[in-house]
């Protein structure tokens, strides 16, 4: 049955591109997709599988009950885009000024999608529930998965797989992990106020420029100095905000970035140690700060056995000829709090464009769309290993 349903996926292919160059020429950024949930909800109608809208927010979930008993299992896509702006010159360029479907959700939508149209053919021959978790806002904390899981719709499900297009991964790979697979994501915002003036008469002023300055070089402390080197921790400023003119010295200036990490005491550790740096830094040249430190996703770690049941179920994928067991890669993602509260695991499904080297959130990022049914068959094949367990 299961080569049936690879089979039925890849005839589906021409359509999986309609859906995913659709939905890349109208993106929409995180918490606003409501078009793409009217999208999303329109193809379960007119597939006649239940769906319910608004879940936790913009989700949209569909429930497929086959004819026999069995497990139910969520497989989830989100669906939101980001504030760049395409720079892309491809037929199904992004018709929205400022936004584009910058790391794939597009195709993971696409990808879902035509998984549910497949496996509704198959409906009489199925064992157990899936349910379809289309999941908006993955892109901005606090993010969709949480308010999801606290709408209670996904109480009954025993467990939760996800995959992500990865765009650095050659199209074959399949990556996951049995551990830890994704960073927690937080991010600070630092103002420093010091005293502006006269360019000319330094002594009568506190510099902002020169106070923050330092705050950068201090707090590349922590992950050099303050932390075990066997622990892993990001530390990078972003934005520096400061001054207005050649001869001003500035009253104040922001920094804002992110902190990046795999362990919880970790976290702790950059959080208490920036706020001393900051603290120690500001009152050594006499300035006042305001430190805002807002904790994102934790870290993303897969459940050991159902990662190892991934890999196995990608070798009866026919275009999956490499699985890894990968170390943790440092961006992060909401999926952390479905593997939190139930079984499962995420992975990548290498989707490198040979002739495009952008990364994911990159202006001319793109994806090789012949992942996108590999994706699906991947999830499918997971969702019967996961039954058979
Ligand atoms: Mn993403």
């Amino acid at each position: 049955m299961l080569r049936d349903i690879h089979d039925f996926i890849d005839t589906l292919f021409p359509e999986m591109i309609e859906i995913r160059r659709y939905l890349h020429q109208y993106p929409e950024l995180s918490f606003h997709e409501t078009k793409t949930a009217q999208y999303i909800a329109d193809y379960y109608e007119k597939l006649d599988i239940p769906y319910e809208t608004n879940v936790g927010g913009n989700g949209v979930i569909a429930t497929l009950k086959g004819e026999k008993p069995g497990k139910t299992v969520a497989l989830r896509a989100d669906f939101d885009a980001l504030p760049i702006q395409e720079e892309n010159d491809v037929p199904y360029k992004s018709k929205v000024d400022g936004v584009m479907h910058a790391c794939g959700h597009d195709g993971h939508t696409a990808s879902l999608l035509t998984l549910a149209k497949a496996m509704k053919f198959f409906q009489q021959d199925l064992s157990g529930t899936i349910v379809f978790v289309h999941q908006h806002a993955e892109e901005y904390a606090p993010g969709g998965a949480k308010p999801i899981l606290e709408s209670g719709k996904l109480d009954h499900v025993d467990a939760v797989f996800g995959s992500h297009l990865w765009a650095t991964t050659p199209f074959g790979v399949l990556q996951t992990s049995k551990d830890v697979f994704m960073a927690g994501v937080d991010r600070f915002e630092i103002k420093v106020q010091g005293q502006g003036g006269h360019g000319g008469y330094p002594h009568e002023t506190k510099d902002a420029i020169v106070i923050a300055s330092q705050l950068v070089s201090n707090l590349q402390q922590i992950t050099s100095r303050r932390l075990d080197p066997l622990d892993t921790a990001v530390l990078t400023i972003g934005i520096f905000e400061s001054g207005s003119a050649f001869n001003i010295i500035a009253d104040s200036a922001k920094l804002v970035g992110t902190v990046r990490y795999l362990n919880k005491d970790v976290q702790k550790k950059v959080m208490a140690e920036m706020e001393r740096i900051i603290k120690g830094t500001c009152e050594g040249y006499d300035a006042s700060y305001k430190f805002n430190y807002v904790q994102g996703y934790p870290p993303l770690k897969n459940h050991a056995e159902d990662a190892e049941l991934v890999m196995k179920a990608s070798s009866k994928v026919d275009e999956i000829d490499t699985a890894e067991d990968i170390k943790p890669v440092m961006g992060g993602e909401d999926f952390a709090y479905y593997t939190m509260e139930k079984p499962g695991a995420y992975f990548f499904t290498g989707a490198k464009k040979e002739d495009n080297p952008y990364p994911h959130h990159h202006p001319k990022f793109d994806i090789d769309e012949r992942a996108i049914p590999v994706a699906a068959k991947t999830l499918i094949s997971a969702y019967f290993a996961y039954q058979d367990k």
